[in-house]
């Protein structure tokens, strides 16, 4: 049988909700090669690209453990998560969160104020981070994305009214064949 060959980092583009990649659980990362390592500076450029603080390998079509995140959106910062692990987590924030996955979504979630994240970086190389407030926000969304979890799972049934329209919106846009945007 034929292994098919990892897509071209180049080719990797944003994905939005309802691809089925971002239901699946995500695969442990198991290769640490030049792949990997093009893949994550192509998510930072991506991320970057549609302003976001985080992007995790299945909002990219990727199925695999892992996710960039800069807090403050700057591409120099960005700092990638591969195989991450959260434990530690204490205390409890409310706060607003988006979703390069969901355009135009916007939704108060209940998030852990810290939380500990051990992960290792493209070379595989294991680091550990205490994170606390918008950064342990950030790792915990990205987090979710690994598990098939979206801020619609995380939204109350009131948010998920308010915001239905949109929802079908992007439900509907996913079902017209090659729906390609004329902006
Ligand atoms: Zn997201």
């Amino acid at each position: 049988m034929k292994r098919a060959d990892p897509p071209s980092p180049e080719s990797l583009q944003l994905v939005l909700y309802p691809h089925p990649a971002l239901k699946k659980t995500a695969k442990p990362v198991e290769r640490f090669d030049d792949w990997l390592r093009t893949v994550v500076e192509r998510m930072k450029d991506l991320m970057v690209e549609h302003k976001g603080v985080g992007l995790a390998g299945p909002q990219v079509g990727l199925s695999l453990r892992l996710f960039v995140a800069s807090p403050e959106g700057k591409r120099e910062e960005a700092v990638a998560y591969i195989n991450p692990v959260l434990s530690d987590e204490h205390g409890s924030e409310e706060g607003e969160e988006g979703c390069l996955s969901l355009p135009d979504i916007r939704v108060k979630v209940e998030r852990f104020q810290a939380v500990r994240v051990e992960a290792m970086d493209v070379t595989g190389q294991a680091f550990v981070v205490d994170a606390e407030d918008f950064p342990a926000r950030v790792i915990q969304h990205e987090n979710d994305h690994l598990d098939g979890i979206l801020l619609l799972d995380r939204m109350s049934p009131m948010a998920k009214l308010a915001n239905r329209k949109k929802i079908k919106e992007l439900e509907e846009r996913s079902q017209k064949p090659e729906a390609r945007s004329q902006k």
